[in-house]
Protein backbone atom coordinates (compact mmCIF):
# COMPACT_ATOMS: atom_id res chain seq x y z
CA UNK A 1 0.00 0.00 0.00
CA UNK A 2 1.27 3.25 -1.30
CA UNK A 3 1.70 5.92 1.77
CA UNK A 4 2.86 9.50 1.97
CA UNK A 5 6.61 10.88 2.99
CA UNK A 6 4.89 11.21 6.57
CA UNK A 7 7.41 13.90 7.26
CA UNK A 8 5.24 16.30 5.53
CA UNK A 9 2.48 16.14 8.32
CA UNK A 10 5.50 17.41 11.08
CA UNK A 11 5.50 20.49 8.93
CA UNK A 12 4.28 23.72 11.26
CA UNK A 13 0.77 24.17 10.76
CA UNK A 14 -0.56 27.03 8.86
CA UNK A 15 2.24 28.49 6.33
CA UNK A 16 2.88 31.68 7.38
CA UNK A 17 2.07 33.54 3.96
CA UNK A 18 -1.63 31.84 3.06
CA UNK A 19 -2.56 33.21 7.09
CA UNK A 20 -1.68 36.61 5.62
CA UNK A 21 -3.43 36.23 2.92
CA UNK A 22 -6.48 34.94 5.15
CA UNK A 23 -6.52 37.48 7.50
CA UNK A 24 -6.41 39.93 4.88
CA UNK A 25 -9.09 38.49 2.99
CA UNK A 26 -11.02 38.65 5.84
CA UNK A 27 -10.53 42.31 6.43
CA UNK A 28 -11.16 42.92 3.42
CA UNK A 29 -14.87 41.73 3.36
CA UNK A 30 -15.61 43.78 6.63
CA UNK A 31 -14.16 47.17 5.61
CA UNK A 32 -14.75 46.96 1.92
CA UNK A 33 -13.80 50.59 1.19
CA UNK A 34 -10.00 50.35 2.87
CA UNK A 35 -7.67 50.34 0.67
CA UNK A 36 -5.02 47.93 1.22
CA UNK A 37 -1.03 48.81 0.98
CA UNK A 38 1.18 45.93 1.27
CA UNK A 39 4.37 45.69 2.20
CA UNK A 40 4.43 42.19 3.08
CA UNK A 41 5.76 39.54 0.58
CA UNK A 42 9.42 40.06 -0.55
CA UNK A 43 8.55 40.24 -4.03
CA UNK A 44 10.04 42.68 -7.10
CA UNK A 45 7.78 45.34 -8.46
CA UNK A 46 9.86 47.11 -10.86
CA UNK A 47 10.06 46.13 -14.60
CA UNK A 48 13.20 44.10 -15.92
CA UNK A 49 15.80 46.91 -17.31
CA UNK A 50 16.16 47.50 -20.89
CA UNK A 51 19.64 45.68 -21.02
CA UNK A 52 18.20 42.43 -19.60
CA UNK A 53 15.09 42.38 -21.87
CA UNK A 54 16.91 42.33 -24.94
CA UNK A 55 19.33 39.34 -23.90
CA UNK A 56 15.92 37.51 -23.07
CA UNK A 57 15.16 39.12 -26.55
CA UNK A 58 18.42 37.61 -28.05
CA UNK A 59 17.55 34.03 -26.32
CA UNK A 60 14.23 33.53 -28.02
CA UNK A 61 15.87 34.66 -30.76
CA UNK A 62 18.64 32.66 -31.11
CA UNK A 63 15.69 29.20 -31.01
CA UNK A 64 14.14 30.37 -33.65
CA UNK A 65 16.42 30.25 -35.93
CA UNK A 66 17.75 26.36 -36.58
CA UNK A 67 21.09 27.56 -37.02
CA UNK A 68 21.28 29.12 -33.08
CA UNK A 69 18.43 26.53 -31.96
CA UNK A 70 19.63 24.68 -29.13
CA UNK A 71 18.03 21.66 -26.79
CA UNK A 72 19.02 20.79 -23.44
CA UNK A 73 21.98 22.02 -22.49
CA UNK A 74 25.09 21.36 -19.97
CA UNK A 75 22.75 20.47 -16.93
CA UNK A 76 25.62 22.93 -14.66
CA UNK A 77 24.64 25.72 -17.02
CA UNK A 78 26.08 27.30 -20.20
CA UNK A 79 30.29 27.50 -19.90
CA UNK A 80 29.89 30.79 -20.92
CA UNK A 81 27.84 31.67 -18.15
CA UNK A 82 29.63 30.10 -15.36
CA UNK A 83 33.16 31.93 -16.59
CA UNK A 84 31.16 35.54 -16.25
CA UNK A 85 30.20 34.48 -12.59
CA UNK A 86 34.00 33.00 -12.64
CA UNK A 87 34.87 36.88 -13.06
CA UNK A 88 32.43 38.38 -11.04
CA UNK A 89 33.87 37.21 -7.95
CA UNK A 90 37.41 37.46 -9.37
CA UNK A 91 36.46 41.58 -9.50
CA UNK A 92 35.47 40.89 -5.49
CA UNK A 93 39.05 39.07 -5.57
CA UNK A 94 37.89 35.95 -5.31
CA UNK A 95 39.40 32.86 -7.06
CA UNK A 96 36.78 30.81 -8.47
CA UNK A 97 37.15 28.37 -11.01
CA UNK A 98 33.58 28.25 -13.64
CA UNK A 99 33.26 24.55 -12.70
CA UNK A 100 32.89 25.50 -9.29
CA UNK A 101 29.12 27.24 -10.47
CA UNK A 102 25.81 25.50 -11.01
CA UNK A 103 23.58 27.55 -12.74
CA UNK A 104 19.81 26.42 -11.81
CA UNK A 105 16.58 27.89 -11.52
CA UNK A 106 16.64 29.64 -8.42
CA UNK A 107 18.40 29.99 -4.51
CA UNK A 108 15.60 28.87 -3.11
CA UNK A 109 15.66 25.57 -5.05
CA UNK A 110 18.90 25.03 -4.46
CA UNK A 111 18.86 25.96 -1.10
CA UNK A 112 16.27 23.33 -0.45
CA UNK A 113 18.20 20.53 -2.91
CA UNK A 114 21.69 20.97 -1.26
CA UNK A 115 20.78 18.95 1.86
CA UNK A 116 20.08 16.21 -0.25
CA UNK A 117 23.89 15.58 -0.85
CA UNK A 118 24.25 15.57 3.15
CA UNK A 119 24.19 12.17 5.15
CA UNK A 120 20.44 12.03 6.91
CA UNK A 121 21.90 11.86 9.91
CA UNK A 122 23.39 15.40 9.47
CA UNK A 123 22.57 17.78 12.53
CA UNK A 124 21.15 20.92 11.36
CA UNK A 125 21.85 24.33 12.89
CA UNK A 126 19.74 27.24 11.83
CA UNK A 127 19.20 31.41 12.71
CA UNK A 128 16.52 31.94 14.20
CA UNK A 129 14.58 33.94 13.17
CA UNK A 130 15.04 32.43 9.08
CA UNK A 131 13.76 31.73 6.05
CA UNK A 132 11.71 28.82 6.27
CA UNK A 133 12.85 26.73 3.47
CA UNK A 134 16.30 25.92 5.14
CA UNK A 135 14.16 24.56 7.92
CA UNK A 136 11.32 22.17 5.88
CA UNK A 137 13.63 21.09 3.14
CA UNK A 138 15.18 19.18 6.38
CA UNK A 139 11.89 18.34 8.48
CA UNK A 140 10.66 16.75 5.18
CA UNK A 141 14.07 14.61 4.66
CA UNK A 142 13.03 14.06 7.70
CA UNK A 143 16.32 14.90 10.19
CA UNK A 144 13.97 16.37 12.93
CA UNK A 145 11.77 14.93 15.72
CA UNK A 146 8.43 16.65 16.30
CA UNK A 147 7.41 19.81 16.03
CA UNK A 148 6.50 21.20 19.34
CA UNK A 149 3.82 24.04 19.20
CA UNK A 150 5.20 25.32 22.86
CA UNK A 151 8.39 26.28 21.95
CA UNK A 152 8.01 26.80 18.20
CA UNK A 153 10.67 24.89 17.51
CA UNK A 154 11.34 21.07 15.51
CA UNK A 155 13.18 18.62 18.00
CA UNK A 156 16.67 17.73 16.74
CA UNK A 157 17.38 21.65 15.17
CA UNK A 158 19.47 23.38 16.48
CA UNK A 159 18.19 26.95 16.70
CA UNK A 160 20.87 29.69 16.95
CA UNK A 161 18.95 32.81 18.43
CA UNK A 162 19.20 35.75 16.63
CA UNK A 163 18.31 38.76 18.74
CA UNK A 164 19.13 42.82 19.93
CA UNK A 165 21.86 41.63 22.16
CA UNK A 166 23.84 39.68 19.37
CA UNK A 167 22.70 42.09 16.81
CA UNK A 168 20.78 39.41 15.24
CA UNK A 169 23.93 37.55 14.46
CA UNK A 170 24.69 33.94 16.25
CA UNK A 171 27.22 33.33 18.31
CA UNK A 172 28.56 29.47 17.20
CA UNK A 173 26.24 26.79 18.19
CA UNK A 174 26.92 24.80 21.25
CA UNK A 175 26.21 21.65 20.65
CA UNK A 176 28.25 19.89 17.31
CA UNK A 177 26.43 20.87 14.39
CA UNK A 178 27.01 19.21 10.44
CA UNK A 179 25.22 21.65 8.40
CA UNK A 180 24.86 25.32 9.00
CA UNK A 181 22.79 27.38 7.38
CA UNK A 182 23.60 30.93 7.42
CA UNK A 183 22.04 34.35 5.29
CA UNK A 184 23.76 37.58 5.21
CA UNK A 185 22.28 40.11 4.78
CA UNK A 186 19.64 38.18 6.23
CA UNK A 187 16.18 37.73 5.51
CA UNK A 188 13.73 38.68 7.71
CA UNK A 189 16.15 40.34 9.89
CA UNK A 190 17.80 42.46 7.17
CA UNK A 191 21.41 42.32 9.59
CA UNK A 192 24.66 41.83 7.44
CA UNK A 193 26.83 40.03 8.67
CA UNK A 194 30.78 41.74 9.74
CA UNK A 195 33.78 39.91 8.35
CA UNK A 196 34.76 38.91 11.95
CA UNK A 197 31.24 37.68 12.45
CA UNK A 198 31.81 35.11 9.47
CA UNK A 199 35.19 34.05 10.04
CA UNK A 200 34.17 32.80 13.61
CA UNK A 201 31.59 30.30 11.69
CA UNK A 202 34.19 29.21 8.99
CA UNK A 203 36.81 28.96 12.03
CA UNK A 204 33.90 26.31 13.80
CA UNK A 205 33.04 24.69 10.79
CA UNK A 206 37.11 23.72 9.92
CA UNK A 207 37.49 22.48 13.37
CA UNK A 208 34.66 20.51 13.55
CA UNK A 209 34.21 19.43 9.58
CA UNK A 210 30.89 20.91 9.20
CA UNK A 211 29.51 22.86 6.21
CA UNK A 212 27.93 26.41 6.27
CA UNK A 213 25.49 26.81 3.61
CA UNK A 214 25.68 30.45 3.01
CA UNK A 215 22.38 32.24 1.31
CA UNK A 216 24.19 35.64 -0.37
CA UNK A 217 20.40 36.21 -2.09
CA UNK A 218 21.00 40.04 -0.97
CA UNK A 219 24.65 40.92 -1.49
CA UNK A 220 23.79 43.19 -3.76
CA UNK A 221 21.95 45.38 -0.82
CA UNK A 222 25.32 45.85 1.04
CA UNK A 223 25.54 49.30 0.89
CA UNK A 224 28.76 49.44 3.88
CA UNK A 225 32.00 48.68 1.59
CA UNK A 226 32.90 47.34 4.69
CA UNK A 227 30.66 44.23 4.84
CA UNK A 228 31.72 41.12 2.78
CA UNK A 229 29.38 40.14 0.05
CA UNK A 230 30.24 36.47 -0.06
CA UNK A 231 31.59 33.91 2.51
CA UNK A 232 34.25 33.16 0.33
CA UNK A 233 35.68 36.49 0.98
CA UNK A 234 36.44 35.46 4.85
CA UNK A 235 40.11 33.32 4.97
CA UNK A 236 39.65 28.83 4.70
CA UNK A 237 36.03 29.23 3.74
CA UNK A 238 36.35 27.38 0.11
CA UNK A 239 37.03 24.56 2.64
CA UNK A 240 33.82 24.34 4.50
CA UNK A 241 30.96 26.57 2.39
CA UNK A 242 29.19 26.64 -0.37
CA UNK A 243 27.40 29.61 -1.47
CA UNK A 244 23.36 29.92 -3.11
CA UNK A 245 22.85 32.96 -4.93
CA UNK A 246 20.27 34.06 -7.50
CA UNK A 247 19.19 37.16 -9.77
CA UNK A 248 15.84 37.86 -8.35
CA UNK A 249 16.37 40.44 -5.57
CA UNK A 250 19.21 42.07 -7.93
CA UNK A 251 18.08 42.26 -11.11
CA UNK A 252 14.17 41.09 -10.53
CA UNK A 253 14.51 38.04 -12.17
CA UNK A 254 11.95 36.63 -9.19
CA UNK A 255 9.24 35.38 -12.09
CA UNK A 256 12.24 34.76 -14.49
CA UNK A 257 14.14 32.50 -12.51
CA UNK A 258 17.79 32.25 -12.44
CA UNK A 259 20.34 31.47 -9.72
CA UNK A 260 23.51 29.94 -9.14
CA UNK A 261 25.29 27.56 -6.75
CA UNK A 262 29.15 27.63 -6.01
CA UNK A 263 30.65 24.39 -4.23
CA UNK A 264 34.05 25.04 -4.41
CA UNK A 265 36.87 22.41 -5.47
CA UNK A 266 38.28 22.78 -1.97
CA UNK A 267 35.39 21.67 -0.03
CA UNK A 268 35.42 18.53 1.79
CA UNK A 269 33.64 16.76 4.61
CA UNK A 270 34.22 13.46 6.70
CA UNK A 271 35.79 11.46 3.92
CA UNK A 272 35.58 13.11 0.53
CA UNK A 273 38.97 13.92 -1.27
CA UNK A 274 39.07 17.46 -2.80
CA UNK A 275 36.49 17.78 -5.32
CA UNK A 276 34.06 14.86 -4.32
CA UNK A 277 31.74 17.10 -2.39
CA UNK A 278 31.46 18.92 -5.73
CA UNK A 279 30.88 15.65 -7.93
CA UNK A 280 27.77 15.18 -5.91
CA UNK A 281 26.20 17.98 -5.98
CA UNK A 282 26.72 18.14 -10.22
CA UNK A 283 25.72 14.17 -9.65
CA UNK A 284 22.47 15.40 -8.14
CA UNK A 285 21.87 18.24 -10.97
CA UNK A 286 22.50 15.87 -13.70
CA UNK A 287 20.01 13.10 -12.37
CA UNK A 288 16.91 15.23 -11.14
CA UNK A 289 17.27 18.62 -13.05
CA UNK A 290 17.87 19.43 -17.20
CA UNK A 291 19.24 22.82 -17.03
CA UNK A 292 18.31 26.45 -16.28
CA UNK A 293 16.22 27.88 -19.27
CA UNK A 294 18.71 28.71 -22.23
CA UNK A 295 16.80 32.00 -22.63
CA UNK A 296 16.71 32.80 -19.25
CA UNK A 297 20.96 32.26 -19.44
CA UNK A 298 20.96 34.64 -21.94
CA UNK A 299 19.28 37.29 -20.12
CA UNK A 300 21.44 36.27 -16.64
CA UNK A 301 24.69 37.17 -19.73
CA UNK A 302 23.06 40.47 -20.27
CA UNK A 303 22.82 41.17 -16.26
CA UNK A 304 26.65 40.73 -16.11
CA UNK A 305 27.46 43.35 -19.17
CA UNK A 306 28.35 46.75 -17.81
CA UNK A 307 25.15 48.20 -18.50
CA UNK A 308 23.03 45.30 -17.05
CA UNK A 309 25.42 45.71 -14.11
CA UNK A 310 24.81 49.40 -13.61
CA UNK A 311 20.92 48.83 -14.36
CA UNK A 312 20.26 46.22 -11.66
CA UNK A 313 22.30 48.74 -9.35
CA UNK A 314 19.92 51.52 -10.23
CA UNK A 315 17.31 49.00 -9.50
CA UNK A 316 18.75 48.28 -6.13
CA UNK A 317 19.36 51.71 -5.46
CA UNK A 318 15.51 52.06 -6.36
CA UNK A 319 14.20 49.97 -3.61
CA UNK A 320 16.76 50.74 -1.56
CA UNK A 321 15.15 54.49 -1.12
CA UNK A 322 12.10 52.92 -0.52
CA UNK A 323 13.81 51.36 2.49
CA UNK A 324 15.25 54.61 3.56
CA UNK A 325 11.52 56.05 3.57
CA UNK A 326 9.96 53.41 5.80
CA UNK A 327 12.89 53.56 8.17
CA UNK A 328 12.43 58.07 8.19
CA UNK A 329 8.49 57.27 8.84
CA UNK A 330 8.39 54.32 11.29
CA UNK A 331 11.15 56.13 13.37
CA UNK A 332 9.09 59.69 13.00
CA UNK A 333 6.11 57.77 14.79
CA UNK A 334 8.45 55.93 17.17
CA UNK A 335 9.29 52.64 16.20
CA UNK A 336 11.60 50.73 17.39
CA UNK A 337 13.66 48.76 13.90
CA UNK A 338 16.86 47.50 12.81
CA UNK A 339 17.81 46.19 9.47
CA UNK A 340 17.42 48.42 6.63
CA UNK A 341 20.81 49.62 5.61
CA UNK A 342 22.24 46.61 3.82
CA UNK A 343 18.70 45.08 3.68
CA UNK A 344 15.44 46.04 1.47
CA UNK A 345 13.79 44.54 5.00
CA UNK A 346 13.00 46.63 8.50
CA UNK A 347 12.30 44.45 11.08
CA UNK A 348 10.21 45.93 13.56
CA UNK A 349 9.92 45.48 17.33
CA UNK A 350 6.73 45.47 18.27
CA UNK A 351 5.41 48.20 20.68
CA UNK A 352 3.90 47.36 24.03
CA UNK A 353 6.06 43.83 23.87
CA UNK A 354 2.60 42.75 22.18
CA UNK A 355 2.70 39.61 19.67
CA UNK A 356 4.09 39.69 16.06
CA UNK A 357 0.24 38.48 14.92
CA UNK A 358 -1.52 40.81 17.62
CA UNK A 359 0.96 44.02 15.65
CA UNK A 360 -0.15 42.48 12.66
CA UNK A 361 -4.37 42.62 12.72
CA UNK A 362 -3.97 46.17 14.82
CA UNK A 363 -1.68 47.12 11.15
CA UNK A 364 -3.95 46.01 8.97
CA UNK A 365 -7.02 47.60 11.21
CA UNK A 366 -5.33 51.26 12.31
CA UNK A 367 -4.11 51.82 8.76
CA UNK A 368 -4.74 49.19 5.91
CA UNK A 369 -0.92 47.96 5.64
CA UNK A 370 0.31 44.56 5.57
CA UNK A 371 3.21 43.08 6.58
CA UNK A 372 5.25 40.15 7.97
CA UNK A 373 4.72 38.51 11.54
CA UNK A 374 8.03 37.92 12.78
CA UNK A 375 6.80 34.70 14.68
CA UNK A 376 6.52 32.91 10.96
CA UNK A 377 10.22 33.41 10.80
CA UNK A 378 11.37 30.97 14.06
CA UNK A 379 10.17 31.29 17.63
CA UNK A 380 13.08 33.95 17.66
CA UNK A 381 10.89 36.14 15.56
CA UNK A 382 7.93 36.77 18.10
CA UNK A 383 7.42 40.05 19.01
CA UNK A 384 9.25 41.00 16.20
CA UNK A 385 7.29 42.33 12.17
CA UNK A 386 9.17 42.22 9.03
CA UNK A 387 8.09 45.79 6.55
CA UNK A 388 9.41 44.86 2.89
CA UNK A 389 10.99 47.53 0.96
CA UNK A 390 9.63 45.77 -2.35
CA UNK A 391 7.06 48.30 -3.83
CA UNK A 392 6.14 50.90 -6.12
CA UNK A 393 7.61 54.20 -4.80
CA UNK A 394 3.69 55.84 -4.69
CA UNK A 395 2.47 52.43 -2.71
CA UNK A 396 5.49 52.91 0.21
CA UNK A 397 5.12 56.22 0.41
CA UNK A 398 1.12 56.01 0.72
CA UNK A 399 1.57 53.03 3.36
CA UNK A 400 4.38 54.87 5.21
CA UNK A 401 2.13 58.14 5.22
CA UNK A 402 -1.13 55.68 6.30
CA UNK A 403 1.70 54.49 9.51
CA UNK A 404 2.04 58.26 10.23
CA UNK A 405 -1.64 59.22 9.92
CA UNK A 406 -3.14 56.54 11.80
CA UNK A 407 -1.25 53.81 13.68
CA UNK A 408 -2.51 54.84 17.30
CA UNK A 409 0.86 53.88 19.65
C1 LIG B 1 14.18 35.82 -2.13
C2 LIG B 1 15.14 34.93 -1.47
C3 LIG B 1 15.87 34.01 -2.21
C4 LIG B 1 15.72 33.95 -3.70
O1 LIG B 1 15.08 32.81 -4.10
P1 LIG B 1 14.89 32.55 -5.67
O2 LIG B 1 14.42 31.13 -5.69
O3 LIG B 1 16.21 32.74 -6.32
O4 LIG B 1 13.86 33.50 -6.17
C5 LIG B 1 16.78 33.20 -1.56
N1 LIG B 1 17.00 33.31 -0.25
C6 LIG B 1 16.33 34.20 0.49
C7 LIG B 1 16.65 34.32 1.93
C8 LIG B 1 15.39 35.03 -0.10
O5 LIG B 1 14.71 35.90 0.65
Amino acid sequence: MAEVNSNYNKLAAGYLFPEIARRTREFQEKNPDKVLKKLGIGNTTEALTPTVVEGLIRGVNKLADPATYSGYGDEQGKLELRQVLSGYYDSKGIELSPGDFFISDGAKPDSSNIQSIFSPDSVIAVQDPAYPVYVDSNIIAGRSGNYSAKKGEYEGLIYMPCTEENNFFPSIPEKRADLIYLCSPNNPTGAAATHKQLKIFVDYARKNKSVIIFDAAYCEYISDPSLPKSIFEIEGAKECALEINSLSKFAGFTGVRLGWTVVPEELVVEGTKPGEVRNMWYRRQCTFFNGASNIVQEGALAVFSDDGLKESRNLVNYYMENTKIIMRGVKDVGLTYYGGVNAPYIWLKTPDGISSWDFFDKLLSETGVIGTPGSGFGPGGEGYFRLSAFGHREDIEAAVESIKENLNI
